[in-house]
């Protein structure tokens, strides 16, 4: 195996044992959106607080297999201090990227190139998805209350 082979295996394991921002956000007017992807059965909640500079804060919660998890922690860490644009831009480059020939690398996605290895396996190409369809999802969610959830299904 190549030693980047071996990094972007780190990146996920590690993030999959101790996934970053894994908690519910309680907040007025949080937008919230669930994600389901049946093939794997991977489940993954998307908290987002909005502010007038952009993302303040992005949590998740969820259950399934390691490169759900380890994506929606990557997400969770990636998009937080961003603004809407730059969070749009980053999110379809990372699903052309997921999609596409385009090498990660050259896609500027830092950690979340390692993601990109399960390319190689299009079972799971939704599985390292689902977190950003719902991030997507929540994007454009109204702001709401903590009980009310769009719903995604990849
Ligand atoms: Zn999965």
């Amino acid at each position: 195996m190549s030693s980047l082979k071996e990094l972007y295996q780190e990146v996920i394991l590690d993030h999959n044992r101790q996934p970053r921002n894994f908690r519910p956000l309680e907040v007025e007017g949080v937008r919230k959106a669930e994600g389901d992807n049946p093939l794997c059965g991977d489940k993954v909640t998307v908290y987002l607080n909005l502010g007038s500079e952009g993302v303040e804060e992005a949590t998740f919660e969820g259950a399934g297999c390691a490169i759900s998890q380890a994506s929606a922690s990557l997400m969770t860490e990636a998009v937080t201090g961003k603004s809407v644009e730059e969070t749009e831009a980053l999110l379809q480059r990372f699903l052309e990227t997921m999609k596409g020939e385009i090498p990660p690398e050259l896609e500027n996605l830092g950690k979340l190139a390692a993601l990109a290895g399960v390319r190689d396996y299009p079972m799971r190409v939704k599985c390292a998805t689902l977190a950003w369809h719902t991030l997507r999802a929540a994007l454009h969610a109204e702001a709401a209350h903590a009980v009310e959830a769009v719903k995604v299904e990849v």
